[in-house]
Protein backbone atom coordinates (compact mmCIF):
# COMPACT_ATOMS: atom_id res chain seq x y z
CA UNK A 1 0.00 0.00 0.00
CA UNK A 2 1.52 3.77 -0.68
CA UNK A 3 1.89 5.54 2.10
CA UNK A 4 0.45 8.76 2.25
CA UNK A 5 3.07 11.59 1.44
CA UNK A 6 3.23 14.71 3.22
CA UNK A 7 2.04 13.26 6.99
CA UNK A 8 2.56 15.93 10.29
CA UNK A 9 4.38 18.39 7.56
CA UNK A 10 1.44 21.13 8.21
CA UNK A 11 0.73 20.17 11.90
CA UNK A 12 1.31 23.06 14.48
CA UNK A 13 0.97 21.33 17.71
CA UNK A 14 0.64 24.58 20.10
CA UNK A 15 -2.16 25.92 17.11
CA UNK A 16 -3.89 23.01 17.21
CA UNK A 17 -3.96 23.02 21.28
CA UNK A 18 -4.63 26.39 21.33
CA UNK A 19 -8.28 26.25 19.40
CA UNK A 20 -8.83 23.04 21.32
CA UNK A 21 -8.58 25.29 24.54
CA UNK A 22 -10.69 28.02 22.81
CA UNK A 23 -13.62 25.19 22.41
CA UNK A 24 -13.45 24.81 25.87
CA UNK A 25 -12.41 21.00 25.62
CA UNK A 26 -10.19 19.38 29.06
CA UNK A 27 -9.86 16.26 27.15
CA UNK A 28 -8.12 15.08 23.85
CA UNK A 29 -8.04 12.08 22.16
CA UNK A 30 -5.48 11.26 19.39
CA UNK A 31 -3.86 8.41 17.53
CA UNK A 32 -0.57 6.92 18.71
CA UNK A 33 -1.28 4.24 16.62
CA UNK A 34 -3.75 4.15 14.48
CA UNK A 35 -6.16 1.38 11.95
CA UNK A 36 -3.69 0.98 9.72
CA UNK A 37 -0.37 -0.16 12.09
CA UNK A 38 0.97 3.46 12.15
CA UNK A 39 2.77 5.08 14.79
CA UNK A 40 2.41 8.96 14.94
CA UNK A 41 5.63 8.60 17.58
CA UNK A 42 9.44 7.69 18.07
CA UNK A 43 8.94 3.97 18.39
CA UNK A 44 11.37 1.21 18.92
CA UNK A 45 8.74 -1.54 18.75
CA UNK A 46 6.06 -0.26 16.12
CA UNK A 47 6.42 1.14 12.32
CA UNK A 48 6.56 4.89 12.30
CA UNK A 49 4.55 6.18 9.96
CA UNK A 50 7.20 6.23 6.34
CA UNK A 51 5.69 9.84 5.71
CA UNK A 52 6.30 11.45 9.13
CA UNK A 53 9.90 12.59 10.04
CA UNK A 54 9.27 13.36 13.81
CA UNK A 55 7.64 12.72 16.93
CA UNK A 56 4.25 14.20 16.18
CA UNK A 57 2.72 12.61 19.58
CA UNK A 58 5.52 13.76 20.95
CA UNK A 59 4.79 17.56 20.41
CA UNK A 60 1.15 16.75 20.58
CA UNK A 61 1.78 16.06 24.38
CA UNK A 62 3.70 18.50 25.23
CA UNK A 63 1.22 21.08 23.82
CA UNK A 64 -1.15 19.63 25.95
CA UNK A 65 0.70 19.65 29.17
CA UNK A 66 1.62 23.23 28.39
CA UNK A 67 -2.29 24.15 27.98
CA UNK A 68 -3.75 21.89 30.51
CA UNK A 69 -5.25 19.75 28.36
CA UNK A 70 -5.58 16.05 29.37
CA UNK A 71 -4.37 13.62 26.46
CA UNK A 72 -5.41 10.37 25.76
CA UNK A 73 -4.15 7.91 23.62
CA UNK A 74 -5.83 6.04 21.28
CA UNK A 75 -4.87 2.76 19.83
CA UNK A 76 -6.44 0.71 17.09
CA UNK A 77 -6.30 -2.68 19.25
CA UNK A 78 -8.06 -5.09 16.58
CA UNK A 79 -7.17 -3.85 13.31
CA UNK A 80 -3.59 -3.04 12.13
CA UNK A 81 -3.01 -3.18 8.00
CA UNK A 82 1.02 -2.52 8.16
CA UNK A 83 1.78 -5.01 11.20
CA UNK A 84 -0.41 -7.76 9.85
CA UNK A 85 1.12 -7.20 6.25
CA UNK A 86 4.83 -7.52 8.13
CA UNK A 87 3.34 -10.45 10.65
CA UNK A 88 0.70 -12.37 8.35
CA UNK A 89 0.87 -14.87 10.79
CA UNK A 90 -0.74 -12.40 13.55
CA UNK A 91 -3.76 -11.78 11.87
CA UNK A 92 -7.07 -13.85 12.11
CA UNK A 93 -7.37 -16.60 9.86
CA UNK A 94 -11.26 -16.80 8.53
CA UNK A 95 -13.26 -20.15 8.05
CA UNK A 96 -12.56 -20.01 4.54
CA UNK A 97 -8.92 -19.68 4.93
CA UNK A 98 -8.18 -16.46 4.52
CA UNK A 99 -6.94 -13.50 6.52
CA UNK A 100 -8.59 -10.55 4.53
CA UNK A 101 -12.42 -9.39 5.87
CA UNK A 102 -15.28 -7.88 4.54
CA UNK A 103 -15.29 -6.13 3.03
CA UNK A 104 -12.24 -6.49 1.65
CA UNK A 105 -10.76 -3.38 -0.14
CA UNK A 106 -10.89 -0.89 2.53
CA UNK A 107 -8.68 0.17 5.20
CA UNK A 108 -10.14 -1.68 7.38
CA UNK A 109 -8.58 -5.32 5.71
CA UNK A 110 -6.56 -6.86 8.24
CA UNK A 111 -8.11 -7.92 11.98
CA UNK A 112 -5.57 -9.20 14.38
CA UNK A 113 -5.46 -12.40 16.50
CA UNK A 114 -5.31 -11.70 20.35
CA UNK A 115 -3.88 -14.87 20.82
CA UNK A 116 -0.59 -14.17 18.71
CA UNK A 117 2.56 -12.66 19.34
CA UNK A 118 0.57 -9.56 18.33
CA UNK A 119 -0.93 -9.33 21.76
CA UNK A 120 2.33 -8.88 23.10
CA UNK A 121 3.25 -6.49 21.32
CA UNK A 122 0.60 -4.26 21.62
CA UNK A 123 0.83 -4.51 25.36
CA UNK A 124 4.61 -3.18 24.49
CA UNK A 125 4.05 -0.17 22.37
CA UNK A 126 1.24 0.57 25.34
CA UNK A 127 3.72 0.38 27.64
CA UNK A 128 6.76 2.28 25.45
CA UNK A 129 4.07 5.48 25.50
CA UNK A 130 3.19 5.21 29.26
CA UNK A 131 6.36 5.26 29.74
CA UNK A 132 7.57 8.09 27.61
CA UNK A 133 5.02 10.52 27.10
CA UNK A 134 2.74 12.27 29.61
CA UNK A 135 -0.66 11.30 28.84
CA UNK A 136 -3.69 11.22 31.54
CA UNK A 137 -5.34 7.91 29.35
CA UNK A 138 -5.62 5.05 26.85
CA UNK A 139 -8.44 4.45 24.84
CA UNK A 140 -7.92 0.73 23.38
CA UNK A 141 -10.10 0.48 20.07
CA UNK A 142 -11.70 -2.42 17.96
CA UNK A 143 -11.55 -5.17 20.37
CA UNK A 144 -13.88 -6.90 18.63
CA UNK A 145 -14.38 -10.51 18.64
CA UNK A 146 -13.17 -11.25 15.13
CA UNK A 147 -13.49 -15.06 14.65
CA UNK A 148 -10.01 -16.57 14.12
CA UNK A 149 -9.52 -20.51 13.49
CA UNK A 150 -5.57 -19.87 13.48
CA UNK A 151 -3.46 -22.56 14.49
CA UNK A 152 -2.82 -20.65 18.44
CA UNK A 153 -6.59 -20.02 18.48
CA UNK A 154 -7.80 -23.77 17.65
CA UNK A 155 -5.42 -25.61 19.93
CA UNK A 156 -6.44 -22.68 22.85
CA UNK A 157 -10.12 -23.82 21.64
CA UNK A 158 -9.32 -27.71 22.37
CA UNK A 159 -7.72 -27.50 25.22
CA UNK A 160 -10.94 -25.90 26.71
CA UNK A 161 -13.27 -28.36 25.02
CA UNK A 162 -15.17 -25.40 22.59
CA UNK A 163 -15.86 -26.97 19.17
CA UNK A 164 -13.39 -24.71 16.89
CA UNK A 165 -15.62 -25.76 13.68
CA UNK A 166 -18.61 -23.63 15.25
CA UNK A 167 -18.84 -20.29 14.70
CA UNK A 168 -20.92 -19.03 17.48
CA UNK A 169 -18.84 -20.97 19.70
CA UNK A 170 -15.77 -19.36 17.76
CA UNK A 171 -16.96 -15.50 18.35
CA UNK A 172 -17.69 -16.66 21.83
CA UNK A 173 -14.01 -17.30 22.30
CA UNK A 174 -12.51 -14.09 20.59
CA UNK A 175 -14.87 -11.98 22.63
CA UNK A 176 -13.05 -13.95 25.47
CA UNK A 177 -9.32 -13.53 24.22
CA UNK A 178 -10.25 -9.77 23.87
CA UNK A 179 -11.29 -9.27 27.42
CA UNK A 180 -8.26 -11.64 28.45
CA UNK A 181 -6.00 -9.23 26.04
CA UNK A 182 -7.83 -6.11 28.10
CA UNK A 183 -7.10 -7.39 31.75
CA UNK A 184 -3.28 -7.89 30.26
CA UNK A 185 -3.26 -4.57 29.27
CA UNK A 186 -4.73 -2.88 31.92
CA UNK A 187 -2.68 -4.61 34.00
CA UNK A 188 0.76 -3.21 32.72
CA UNK A 189 -1.02 0.13 32.69
CA UNK A 190 -2.04 0.23 36.57
CA UNK A 191 1.82 -1.07 37.58
CA UNK A 192 2.88 2.65 35.17
CA UNK A 193 -0.06 4.90 37.00
CA UNK A 194 -3.42 4.08 38.71
CA UNK A 195 -4.94 6.92 37.77
CA UNK A 196 -5.12 6.24 34.28
CA UNK A 197 -8.69 6.64 32.03
CA UNK A 198 -8.52 3.10 30.79
CA UNK A 199 -11.04 2.52 28.65
CA UNK A 200 -11.65 -0.74 25.98
CA UNK A 201 -13.87 -0.64 22.94
CA UNK A 202 -15.51 -3.34 21.53
CA UNK A 203 -15.46 -5.58 25.05
CA UNK A 204 -19.05 -5.29 26.86
CA UNK A 205 -19.38 -2.61 29.38
CA UNK A 206 -20.42 -5.15 32.15
CA UNK A 207 -17.56 -7.59 31.23
CA UNK A 208 -14.02 -4.55 30.85
CA UNK A 209 -16.33 -3.20 34.70
CA UNK A 210 -13.06 -3.98 36.82
CA UNK A 211 -10.73 -3.08 34.73
CA UNK A 212 -12.15 0.34 32.76
CA UNK A 213 -11.84 3.73 34.50
CA UNK A 214 -14.68 5.39 32.96
CA UNK A 215 -17.08 4.26 29.83
CA UNK A 216 -17.41 5.88 26.11
CA UNK A 217 -20.68 5.44 24.18
CA UNK A 218 -19.85 6.22 20.26
CA UNK A 219 -23.10 7.23 18.68
CA UNK A 220 -23.07 8.35 14.96
CA UNK A 221 -27.04 8.76 14.61
CA UNK A 222 -26.44 7.93 10.70
CA UNK A 223 -25.10 4.77 11.06
CA UNK A 224 -26.55 3.67 14.60
CA UNK A 225 -29.98 5.10 14.16
CA UNK A 226 -31.57 8.08 16.35
CA UNK A 227 -32.74 5.25 19.07
CA UNK A 228 -29.00 4.21 19.59
CA UNK A 229 -28.28 6.50 22.06
CA UNK A 230 -31.50 7.30 24.50
CA UNK A 231 -31.10 3.20 24.69
CA UNK A 232 -27.14 3.57 25.70
CA UNK A 233 -27.71 6.85 27.72
CA UNK A 234 -30.48 4.88 29.90
CA UNK A 235 -28.75 1.99 30.33
CA UNK A 236 -24.66 2.63 30.84
CA UNK A 237 -25.75 5.15 33.50
CA UNK A 238 -26.85 2.54 35.83
CA UNK A 239 -23.62 0.44 35.41
CA UNK A 240 -21.94 3.09 38.34
CA UNK A 241 -19.05 4.44 36.95
CA UNK A 242 -18.14 7.87 36.09
CA UNK A 243 -17.94 9.83 33.57
CA UNK A 244 -19.69 8.38 30.95
CA UNK A 245 -18.46 9.43 27.33
CA UNK A 246 -20.76 10.93 24.95
CA UNK A 247 -18.78 10.40 21.26
CA UNK A 248 -20.55 11.84 18.26
CA UNK A 249 -19.17 12.96 15.51
CA UNK A 250 -18.55 16.04 13.29
CA UNK A 251 -19.39 13.76 10.46
CA UNK A 252 -21.63 11.67 8.85
CA UNK A 253 -19.99 8.18 9.26
CA UNK A 254 -16.17 7.22 10.55
CA UNK A 255 -15.30 7.01 6.64
CA UNK A 256 -16.61 10.23 6.09
CA UNK A 257 -13.73 12.53 5.27
CA UNK A 258 -14.29 15.62 4.84
CA UNK A 259 -17.93 15.91 6.00
CA UNK A 260 -19.20 18.21 8.58
CA UNK A 261 -23.11 17.83 9.93
CA UNK A 262 -25.23 20.46 10.56
CA UNK A 263 -24.83 22.61 13.40
CA UNK A 264 -28.38 21.94 14.82
CA UNK A 265 -27.53 17.94 14.32
CA UNK A 266 -24.36 17.45 16.60
CA UNK A 267 -25.52 19.91 19.57
CA UNK A 268 -28.60 17.73 19.60
CA UNK A 269 -26.63 14.89 20.45
CA UNK A 270 -24.56 16.67 23.05
CA UNK A 271 -27.59 17.79 24.64
CA UNK A 272 -29.47 14.80 24.59
CA UNK A 273 -26.41 13.00 26.16
CA UNK A 274 -26.11 15.88 28.85
CA UNK A 275 -29.03 15.31 30.01
CA UNK A 276 -28.65 11.90 30.41
CA UNK A 277 -25.56 12.05 32.33
CA UNK A 278 -23.32 11.65 29.70
CA UNK A 279 -20.19 14.35 29.05
CA UNK A 280 -19.96 15.81 25.45
CA UNK A 281 -17.42 14.68 23.22
CA UNK A 282 -17.02 15.35 19.14
CA UNK A 283 -15.28 12.45 17.01
CA UNK A 284 -13.30 14.28 13.98
CA UNK A 285 -10.60 13.36 11.49
CA UNK A 286 -6.99 14.66 11.23
CA UNK A 287 -5.83 15.69 7.66
CA UNK A 288 -2.63 13.65 7.48
CA UNK A 289 -1.16 16.90 6.76
CA UNK A 290 -2.22 18.08 10.30
CA UNK A 291 -3.66 21.35 8.49
CA UNK A 292 -6.10 22.94 10.78
CA UNK A 293 -9.82 22.50 9.67
CA UNK A 294 -11.20 26.39 11.01
CA UNK A 295 -14.57 25.35 9.61
CA UNK A 296 -15.01 22.21 12.02
CA UNK A 297 -13.28 24.02 14.86
CA UNK A 298 -15.40 26.93 14.19
CA UNK A 299 -18.52 24.69 14.33
CA UNK A 300 -17.64 22.86 17.52
CA UNK A 301 -16.76 25.66 19.49
CA UNK A 302 -20.15 27.49 18.49
CA UNK A 303 -21.57 24.39 20.01
CA UNK A 304 -19.24 24.50 23.10
CA UNK A 305 -19.63 27.97 24.09
CA UNK A 306 -23.35 27.30 24.08
CA UNK A 307 -23.26 24.22 26.06
CA UNK A 308 -20.87 26.06 28.66
CA UNK A 309 -24.11 27.92 29.45
CA UNK A 310 -26.11 25.18 30.78
CA UNK A 311 -23.50 23.86 33.08
CA UNK A 312 -25.42 25.16 35.89
CA UNK A 313 -27.92 22.07 34.84
CA UNK A 314 -26.05 19.45 34.52
CA UNK A 315 -22.55 20.08 36.80
CA UNK A 316 -22.44 17.40 39.32
CA UNK A 317 -26.51 16.92 38.22
CA UNK A 318 -28.03 13.20 38.53
CA UNK A 319 -30.80 11.35 36.65
CA UNK A 320 -33.14 10.69 39.32
CA UNK A 321 -35.11 7.74 37.75
CA UNK A 322 -38.81 5.69 39.52
CA UNK A 323 -39.09 3.45 36.54
CA UNK A 324 -36.57 0.56 35.15
CA UNK A 325 -37.12 -1.16 31.80
CA UNK A 326 -35.58 -4.75 32.18
CA UNK A 327 -33.78 -6.06 29.44
CA UNK A 328 -31.99 -9.22 30.75
CA UNK A 329 -31.15 -10.91 27.26
CA UNK A 330 -28.21 -10.84 25.24
CA UNK A 331 -26.24 -7.58 25.74
CA UNK A 332 -24.99 -7.53 21.83
CA UNK A 333 -28.85 -7.04 20.82
CA UNK A 334 -29.44 -4.23 23.65
CA UNK A 335 -29.08 -1.68 20.78
CA UNK A 336 -31.03 -3.32 17.86
CA UNK A 337 -33.71 -4.74 19.75
CA UNK A 338 -36.87 -3.21 18.25
CA UNK A 339 -39.35 -4.14 21.76
CA UNK A 340 -36.43 -2.39 23.91
CA UNK A 341 -36.16 0.98 21.46
CA UNK A 342 -39.85 0.76 21.29
CA UNK A 343 -40.36 1.22 25.04
CA UNK A 344 -37.49 3.60 25.46
CA UNK A 345 -39.44 5.55 23.14
CA UNK A 346 -42.50 5.24 24.11
CA UNK A 347 -41.42 6.39 27.83
CA UNK A 348 -39.06 9.06 26.19
CA UNK A 349 -42.29 10.77 24.97
CA UNK A 350 -44.58 10.40 28.10
CA UNK A 351 -41.74 12.29 29.39
CA UNK A 352 -40.86 9.48 32.49
CA UNK A 353 -37.79 9.30 34.28
CA UNK A 354 -36.40 5.68 33.70
CA UNK A 355 -33.21 3.35 32.85
CA UNK A 356 -33.15 0.44 31.15
CA UNK A 357 -31.31 -2.09 33.56
CA UNK A 358 -29.76 -5.93 33.27
CA UNK A 359 -29.08 -7.74 36.11
CA UNK A 360 -25.98 -6.06 36.73
CA UNK A 361 -27.23 -3.39 38.63
CA UNK A 362 -29.69 -2.95 41.89
CA UNK A 363 -33.24 -2.82 41.09
CA UNK A 364 -34.69 -1.44 44.17
CA UNK A 365 -34.97 1.78 43.85
CA UNK A 366 -37.45 1.40 40.85
CA UNK A 367 -41.15 2.09 41.96
CA UNK A 368 -42.42 0.50 38.32
CA UNK A 369 -40.77 -2.56 36.20
CA UNK A 370 -41.32 -2.28 32.94
CA UNK A 371 -40.76 -5.84 31.03
CA UNK A 372 -41.24 -5.41 27.17
CA UNK A 373 -42.80 -8.01 25.11
CA UNK A 374 -40.90 -10.66 24.94
CA UNK A 375 -38.53 -10.76 28.02
CA UNK A 376 -37.99 -14.85 29.22
CA UNK A 377 -37.99 -14.86 33.20
CA UNK A 378 -34.56 -17.08 34.01
CA UNK A 379 -34.35 -17.50 38.05
CA UNK A 380 -32.53 -14.59 39.33
CA UNK A 381 -35.49 -12.01 36.99
CA UNK A 382 -38.09 -14.59 38.64
CA UNK A 383 -36.38 -13.55 42.37
CA UNK A 384 -35.88 -9.65 41.87
CA UNK A 385 -39.33 -9.25 40.54
CA UNK A 386 -41.12 -11.50 43.08
CA UNK A 387 -39.12 -9.20 44.89
CA UNK A 388 -40.33 -6.03 44.09
CA UNK A 389 -44.00 -7.20 44.13
CA UNK A 390 -43.83 -8.61 47.86
CA UNK A 391 -42.59 -5.06 48.29
CA UNK A 392 -45.89 -3.85 46.48
CA UNK A 393 -44.59 -2.25 43.99
CA UNK A 394 -45.58 -2.09 40.23
CA UNK A 395 -44.45 -4.44 37.08
CA UNK A 396 -45.88 -3.47 33.58
CA UNK A 397 -44.92 -6.52 31.65
CA UNK A 398 -46.33 -6.85 27.79
CA UNK A 399 -46.88 -9.41 25.21
CA UNK A 400 -45.39 -12.95 26.33
CA UNK A 401 -42.75 -11.60 29.01
CA UNK A 402 -42.96 -13.78 32.34
CA UNK A 403 -44.85 -16.45 30.81
ZN1 LIG B 1 -5.91 -16.80 16.17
Amino acid sequence: MPACPEVGAGFDAAAFTERIKQCGAGHLVFSVRCDQGMAYYDTKTGIRHPSLPYDLFGRLAEACKQEGIALTAYFNGGISSAEGLQHRDWTTLNFDGREYREPRFTPYVRTMCYNSPYREHLISMIKEVAQNYPVSGFFIDCLSPYPCICPLCVKMMKEQGIDWTDKEEVVTFSGASALRLSNDIAEALMSINPGYLLYFSGVGYEEQAAISSYYECVSLPNSTGYDFLPVMSHYIRTLGKEPVVNMTGRFYDWGDFGGLRPEAAIKYDLLYGLANGMRPSVGGHFHPRGDLNNAVFDRIEKIYKELQTTEPWFEDAKNITEIGIVYPKSLENLSNDRQLKSAVRMLSELKQQFDVVTTFSDWSKYKVLVIPDDVTFDAEVTRRVKEHLAAGKAVISSGSSGL
